[in-house]
């Protein structure tokens, strides 16, 4: 049964993934990316309610994906 939870809460998770990517705009929403002494404040619209709507439930934001691909794209070298 733990599997099977396991198996919803990754396809609700890519399916907020996927809502994000075709609504980039929800980056420019307040929200911190990352944790602890990490984290750092992204967009600079105010929005009513709890929650950003530019995060998943797990945190994850637009903005991390695009700095995750601009540490892939320097080359190894470059490192
Ligand atoms: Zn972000």
């Amino acid at each position: 049964m733990n599997a099977l939870r396991t198996f919803f809460a990754s396809v609700s998770e890519a399916n907020q993934r996927v809502a994000l990517i075709q609504q980039p705009w929800l980056e420019d929403f307040v929200h911190w990316c990352g944790d602890g002494e990490d984290a750092v404040l992204h967009g600079h619209r105010s929005f009513r309610g709890k929650r950003s709507p530019a995060v998943t439930s797990s945190g994850w934001c637009l903005g991390m994906s695009r700095s995750a691909r601009r540490v892939d794209e320097v080359p190894e070298h470059a490192r």
